[in-house]
């Protein structure tokens, strides 16, 4: 396995992939790498000759008063992960190289950027977006891996992938969670005993309101209060947002009556004690 840090070594590794005629997929992370991290590994490595991972805490995609600073690195254990699942390459960007100085271009996906996280990470997919862009140009690989946790990221990367005729298939990976349900997240780590206790009660309560869709439930607020119920909000749980959508567009639905055609989203963000966790269903 090869580790890089520098911009132009990881370009130039990655044309000699192309250059040979191997498939490149590339798995692009915040690292503090666990199992859900692997499993886009996995994906890709099922899929492409050559598996590229980076590990970037991209600044721009933290706002004001968030967890920039103390969000986890652990460089020395994201190498030996990689290395133990086969990948290729680990690139370790560099803040300086990522944005030069005088950087002021950004990718902004307008729509798809707004609703949901986009309402109090007012900035926080432009910076997404804009580091993914810069990745792919960087690696130009074939195949690019995200996962479902982040579904809104999702949608936002394919709708740019698309606008701006990248030449990557972008692939959504199934959420990897723990035994009891919590998906997996970097930021389970901020989580003391008793929050990490009842945080499996988000995924429950998402599984009990997209049950109530399956069973033929439109009422977007009955199908809330149900998720609502399940959760039960107290000290420790705090409901961010949680809301039903298109699951392509992300858009609301019409009087608040889901129609099931394009698949439908149930996002939630939920604050537990100093974390701020994601998760979803999706009911196609
Ligand atoms: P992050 O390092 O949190 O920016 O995540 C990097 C990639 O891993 C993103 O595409 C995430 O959606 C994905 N990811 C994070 N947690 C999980 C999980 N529990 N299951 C599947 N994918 C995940």
């Amino acid at each position: 396995m090869r580790v890089s840090e520098s911009l132009a070594e990881t370009a130039a590794l990655c044309e000699r992939y192309r250059v040979a005629g191997l498939s490149v997929g590339l798995v692009p992370t915040m690292g503090a790498l666990h199992a859900g991290h692997l499993a886009l590994v996995e994906a890709a490595r099922g899929e492409c000759e050559r598996v590229v991972v980076s590990a970037f805490v991209n600044p721009t995609q933290f706002g004001h008063g968030e967890d920039l600073d103390a969000y986890p690195r652990s460089r020395e254990t994201d190498v030996e992960a990689c290395r133990r699942v086969g990948v290729d390459l680990a690139y370790f960007a560099v803040g300086d190289e990522v944005y030069p100085p005088g950087f002021q271009t950004w990718v902004t996906v307008e729509n798809l950027s707004r609703p949901l996280c986009g309402v109090t990470r007012m900035t926080h997919f432009r910076g997404v977006a804009t580091v993914v862009t810069q990745l792919l140009d960087i690696v130009r690989p074939h195949r690019a891996y995200f996962g479902q946790k982040d579904y809104q990221q999702f949608r936002v990367i394919e709708r740019l992938a698309t606008d701006l005729h990248l030449a990557v298939d972008i692939r959504l990976v199934e959420t990897v969670r723990e035994p009891d349900g919590l998906a997996m997240s970097s930021r389970n780590a901020y989580l003391r005993k008793a929050e990490r206790e009842v945080a499996p009660r988000i995924r429950r309560a998402l599984l009990s309101s997209g049950d109530l869709i399956r069973g033929g439930e439109r009422g977007v607020d009955k199908i809330l209060e149900v998720f609502t119920d399940t959760l039960r909000p107290g000290t420790e749980l705090k409901i961010d947002y949680a809301e039903v959508r298109n699951a392509v567009t992300l858009e609301e639905f019409s009087d608040a009556r889901v129609v099931r055609d394009q698949g439908v989203l149930i996002a939630v963000a939920v604050n537990v004690g100093r974390a701020r966790l994601i998760d979803n269903v999706v009911i196609e």
